[in-house]
């Protein structure tokens, strides 16, 4: 299959099971939504996908190859962190080269992939400015630019948002969602904004407790919950 499979993964914190037995199947060019209360494990979830962190158990593949021993690194994935995670004593230029300059990737392409990313997400003004000199927006389409330059087959987006005021934030789902259209890359969308999922996400991944409690389009969960959890999460106003 083309895309993204995850097979009965598991994995444990020392004693204690963080991820149980998690199934999924991800298409090439969807955005897909994790949500849930927190502590469910989403990020755990995410960090897996992106190599970042080992399952204890299970299986991850990607366009039919098994990643699961492969480090994050060779996956053709690129994550996007709530906390932005800029260099702050790197210009934003700085930032968006910064471990693209010393692979195969040629420097005028470098060049290229970032005033394309400058450009698509309107922060060419600000190229030359430090993260400490920027709102909270700019930094946070700084970091995605970040993830835009490697031209990664999937993104990963780890509550990319939950840090900015209310209007911002509906402001950059617009941008998010824009840019799915463009890019027609995978993304993977880590929430527990119920209303950020619905907006976004063609198919929401509802956890509870490390279980996968429901999958469906926005459309299912809402009007055919799987259960009592499910219908609460999303039909509770924010
Ligand atoms: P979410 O992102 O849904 O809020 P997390 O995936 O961050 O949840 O965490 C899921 C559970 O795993 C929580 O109980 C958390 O305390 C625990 N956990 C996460 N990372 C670690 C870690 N590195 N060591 C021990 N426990 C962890
Ligand atoms: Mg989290």
């Amino acid at each position: 299959m083309s895309g993204l499979e995850l097979r009965n993964i598991v994995k444990n914190f020392g004693a204690v099971e963080v991820i149980r037995d998690v199934s999924l199947e991800v298409n090439d060019g969807e955005f897909v939504a994790f949500v849930g209360p927190s502590g469910c494990g989403k990020s755990t979830l995410l960090r897996l996908i992106a190599g970042l962190d080992k399952p204890t158990g299970g299986s991850i593949a990607i366009d039919g190859k098994d990643v699961t021993a492969i480090g994050a690194a060779d996956r053709g994935l690129a994550m996007v962190f709530q906390s932005y995670a800029l260099y702050p004593h790197m210009s934003v230029r700085e930032n968006l080269a910064f471990g693209l300059e010393n692979t195969k990737v040629a420097k005028a392409e470098i060049e290229a992939r970032i005033a394309d990313a400058a450009r698509m997400l309107e922060i060419e003004p600000f190229l030359q400015r430090r993260p400490g000199q920027l709102s909270g927006g700019q930094r946070q389409r700084v970091a995605i630019g970040r993830a835009i330059v490697r031209r990664p087959d999937a993104f990963l987006l780890d509550e990319p948002l939950s840090n900015l005021d209310a209007e911002l934030r509906v402001s950059m789902r617009a941008e998010l969602a824009a840019l799915h259209a463009r890019l027609k890359a995978t993304m993977i969308y880590v929430t527990h904004d119920q209303v950020e999922a619905m907006t976004l996400a063609n198919r929401i991944v509802v956890l509870r407790g490390g279980r996968i409690e429901q999958v469906g389009t926005p459309l299912e969960l809402y009007n055919e919950p799987a259960n009592r959890f499910v219908a609460g999460f999303i039909g509770a106003p924010h």
